[in-house]
């Protein structure tokens, strides 16, 4: 039944301060007199975390039975954002079915540092990517009838005193990485909520920054939804009301009643405010139980068998030496780590899902292999080297010919709720991976991770398969790929460093237990290794497939405000596959800190061996902008860019330059510190120049000695009085020039 617009003025102060906090860990409050029904609210990103009456809101294992799906880190890499749509649809399915209306996901946390604990869960390094992921992902679960919670906003990038720590980081930087992804999930998706984090922004607490909640994400963006803070984020709750937050969660029960009245009384929030957040929250839940209608069933089976598409399709292929993937009928193989029958299949904290069917690899093997031999290799339990299982391993690795390779980051070394603080593998495991490919040079790893690690193996291997965190069916779609029912086509939406020194945010990340500097400004990632040229293990864009791409044809043509770029892709190869185009803009017309390039689009596309297929993309300003911080707005320099198109952001194949003038010429302002470079570019300041007298003396110093001349107009106007020019004469030139 919907609820009644005039409900609000029917509602005691008390009731009101009741509605602006949960009931308890999952619900909205009720309020019985006037018949209004509480909201559900579940994790999570990758399946669905609902927990019953019956389960503990601490208790991180206790759900009820849902598909969990392939963890972000891993979707991410398809690239794909039609499957990421369909996974909305059936998160929103499996939402709806269980009467929960608001999924508390996705998470769209860029990743900074490899070392974040919960990178697991968020999508990529890349902005662009993330939201583009994201808003088909959360169009996709709002069709279903269920609202979102995009988390965590803002910049929360690290575990460690997330509850306290500031994320101190320039206007520039905030805009065009940390927001930018959910500024377009906001415009596209119209999320019903957004999750605000538990740090601080430049010393101010999200849950209280009016900055963040009201004037960017309200007033510039245009967000209607609610704002409701992460769990336990709210340490002053009129504070954060007035600030923008709609919803208190979990409630603190009577205490948060207590001091919201209190506050109204102390005359410390104003009643209008307090009725702006229970509006929000009454409408939020009006609209989604509306939305959502009665229970609909769902097929788990069919949503087990589309995790398995999805993590197939999203696996990237690191290394394929001499096409040792995919495994032939006649191969004989060996399966090594215990890995391989206790897979990490998914992250740990707020999104752990009470998994409904799981397949692990070994499982999977055995099924199409039956009797394929097993050695455990190493135990997840200690990080030690174990050499009696290692020498098991290295017998039965000499007697097969290929090794698969079971290997990953055990659970308690990632996790939401604390950083790493390495990027190695167990030493058991990385003992392991090279006794055995010291024996058996045919040896494929096969990654299980929810983020970057360092392989000091990997030149000793022959393959190498990144699966992240797979989901419940990780055994039949690794098998999928290692087998190649399924063609790799997954590429990596992060980059993989090749030591932890390297990193962007090395010297600064968890530095201070209170603030994190974000020093690297907008060189974050690729963006970084790219500009530096440093060599990475394996780049952002960056997956192998069984067949091979060919690309031509391009054309760009730039259009009022819009750039048009296509380009013909062909499948040279001898299997079916899919293939990521991705389009990055380099600029080389703005005169401030960029990077080298910059992704702005991607396609991806299916082709059969000898298939040919073309690509459209629309490039609007926004692929052409850097946030000035000045104008606090968008601005796209005239001047050239070069268009990108690349296999990953290090294998451009096609490239074509261009040049925009797309932005009014403002005329020049000439004062004392404009650099004397500039004015004898322009040549419409000549005449003022000779007029004045200053010319003649500018020539005589240009015609000088190089260096001198060179140094000359690395000189700001006022210094010409060194070369004998007089402030008469200066002071006529301006009035000349500005006239
Ligand atoms: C997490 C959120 C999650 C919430 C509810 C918090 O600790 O940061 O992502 O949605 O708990 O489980």
């Amino acid at each position: 039944m919907a609820i009644d617009p005039q409900l609000i003025n029917q509602l005691t102060l008390e009731e009101k301060a009741a509605l602006v906090s949960g009931k308890d860990f999952w619900y909205t409050a009720t309020i019985d007199r006037l018949n209004l029904s509480p909201l559900m609210m579940s994790d999570g990103p990758s399946g669905l975390r609902k927990q019953d009456a019956s389960m503990s809101g601490l208790g991180l294992k206790e759900s009820i039975e849902a598909v969990c799906f392939p963890a972000s880190a891993l979707t991410a890499c398809s690239f794909d954002r039609q499957e990421m749509n369909q996974l909305g649809h059936y998160l929103g399915k499996a939402a709806q079915a269980e009467r929960v209306g608001v999924l508390l996901g996705p998470g769209i946390n860029l990743k900074r540092s490899p070392l974040a604990g919960r990178n697991f869960e968020y999508f990529s390094e890349d902005p662009y990517l993330t939201g583009e992921l994201a808003t088909a992902y959360v169009n996709g679960v709002q069709n279903e009838g269920v609202g979102v919670s995009v988390k965590h906003f803002a910049a929360n990038n690290r575990e460690n005193e997330r509850f306290t720590m500031s994320s101190n980081i320039d206007e520039r930087t905030l805009r065009e990485l940390y927001l930018s992804a959910f500024e377009k999930v906001v415009k596209n998706a119209h999320p019903a909520t957004i999750m605000c984090s538990y740090n601080q922004i430049n010393g101010t607490l999200n849950s209280q920054n009016h900055r963040l909640l009201t004037d960017i994400l309200r007033n510039e963006w245009g967000f209607k939804g609610l704002v409701m803070s992460d769990w336990g984020a709210v340490a002053d709750h009129t504070a954060a009301i007035k600030a923008g937050l709609d919803l208190e969660m979990p409630g603190k029960g009577d205490l948060s009643t207590e001091e919201i009245v209190a506050a109204v009384k102390k005359k410390q929030l104003s009643e209008t405010t307090l009725d702006r957040a229970v509006s929000r929250v009454l409408a939020m839940i009006d609209h989604w139980q509306q939305q959502s209608g009665d229970p609909q069933k769902y097929d788990m089976d069919a949503q087990h068998q589309f995790a398995r598409k999805l993590a197939a399709k999203s696996i990237v292929l690191m290394k394929n030496d001499h096409d040792i993937l995919p495994i032939s009928a006649a191969d004989s193989i060996a399966v090594i780590g215990e890995l391989a029958k206790k897979p990490r299949y998914q992250g740990s904290g707020s999104s752990h899902v009470n998994a409904h069917h799981l397949v692990t690899p070994f499982q999977a093997i055995d099924q199409a292999r039956p009797e394929t031999p097993y050695a455990a290799g190493y135990s997840l339990s200690q990080d030690e080297v174990d050499h009696q299982l290692i020498d098991q391993a290295v017998t039965l690795a000499k007697r097969a010919d290929k090794v698969l390779l079971f290997a990953g980051y055990p659970e308690q070394q990632e996790s939401e709720g604390f950083d790493k603080d390495n990027l190695n593998l167990p030493q058991s495991q990385n003992q392991l991976i090279e006794a055995v490919a010291k024996v058996n040079p045919n040896t494929v790893v096969i990654l299980q991770n929810g983020s970057v690690l360092l392989m000091p193996w990997v030149h000793q291997v022959a393959g190498i398969l990144e699966t992240y965190l797979a989901g419940e069916a990780v055994g039949e779609a690794t098998w999928d790929i290692l087998s190649g029912k399924v063609t790799p086509s997954g590429k990596l939406a992060e980059s993989f460093p090749q030591r932890l020194e390297d990193t962007p945010s090395y010297l600064t990340f968890n530095a201070d237990p209170k603030i994190e500097n974000y020093r690297e400004g907008s060189f974050v990632g690729y963006r970084y290794y790219d500009k530096k040229q440093l060599t990475v293990q394996f780049p952002f864009g960056f997956g192998l497939s069984y067949t091979n791409f060919d690309y031509h044809d391009l054309t760009v043509s730039v259009e009022d405000k819009q750039v048009l770029v296509s380009l013909k892709v062909r499948n040279t190869g001898q299997r079916q596959g899919e293939e990521t185009v991705q389009i990055y803009v380099g600029n080389h017309a703005s005169h401030v800190e960029m990077a080298a390039k910059q992704l702005v689009d991607f396609g991806k596309i299916g082709l059969n061996p000898g298939e040919e297929a073309q690509l459209s993309f629309t490039l609007g300003l926004r692929a052409f902008s850097w946030f000035n911080p000045a104008t606090e707005n968008w601005q796209v320099d005239n001047g050239s860019y070069e268009i990108l198109i690349g296999s990953s952001s290090q294998n451009i194949r096609l490239h074509q330059d261009i040049s925009l003038d797309w932005t009014p010429v403002q005329p020049l302002i000439v004062n004392m510190n404009t650099y004397i470079n500039v004015l004898v570019d322009h040549p419409e300041l000549k005449s003022a120049l000779d007029e004045s007298g200053i010319g003649e003396i500018f020539d005589k110093v240009m015609t000088s000695d190089p260096a001198t001349a060179k140094m000359f107009l690395n000189m700001p106007l006022r210094a010409a009085t060194t070369v004998g020019v007089t402030p008469e004469q200066i002071q006529r030139f301006l009035e000349l020039s500005n006239s």
